[in-house]
């Protein structure tokens, strides 16, 4: 499940060949890089360096994993993803062409829901106008157990009883 993308004027690709470009000292985009952000990009998800290597890996692409790493993090200040730390683990999201939204994790099986939610935008910007803060980005994540473990907790429940 995903959220509707929002329409941008570039692909991912020219818009990280463009701040490569823009650097102050200008990199090149290399044939590595372009094999991730297709791959990044071809679908929405919720991943972290590990398992983007070892999808990587399967889907027959010649990335390495010092690449992966070094890539992600410019992507990142590029804008076209966002972190979103869970812990120990550091999930990477979509930024770029895709809306800003919250998310629930399930501590039971790690499903990742997304959502947005405009009381949430409005409650924000009081807080901030009430303490002359000019907020830039939030990050909520909701901690939780999600609908599918619930129910599964509560037939174990009553198998026990
Ligand atoms: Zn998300
Ligand atoms: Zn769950």
């Amino acid at each position: 499940m995903s959220l509707p993308a929002v329409a941008v004027s570039q692909s991912p690709e020219d818009r990280f060949r463009e701040y490569l470009a823009s650097r102050p000292k200008p990199q090149r985009f290399t044939e590595q890089q372009r094999e991730l952000v297709e791959h990044v990009f071809a679908q929405h998800s919720h991943f972290d360096a590990e398992q983007l290597i070892e999808e990587l890996g399967k889907a027959g692409r010649n990335v390495s994993r010092a690449t992966v790493y070094r890539t992600l993090t410019k992507l990142v200040d590029a804008g076209l993803l966002r972190k979103i730390e869970l812990g120990p683990k550091t999930l990477f999201d979509h930024d770029y062409g895709y809306p800003w939204h919250e998310h629930l994790v399930c501590e039971g099986c790690n499903t990742i829901i997304e959502f947005q939610h405009p009381g949430i935008e409005a409650a924000l910007n009081d807080i901030a106008a009430q303490h002359q803060f000019r907020a830039e980005a939030h990050t909520l994540i909701v901690r939780g157990i999600c609908a599918s473990c619930s129910a599964a907790r509560a037939n174990r429940r009553r198998m026990v009883m």
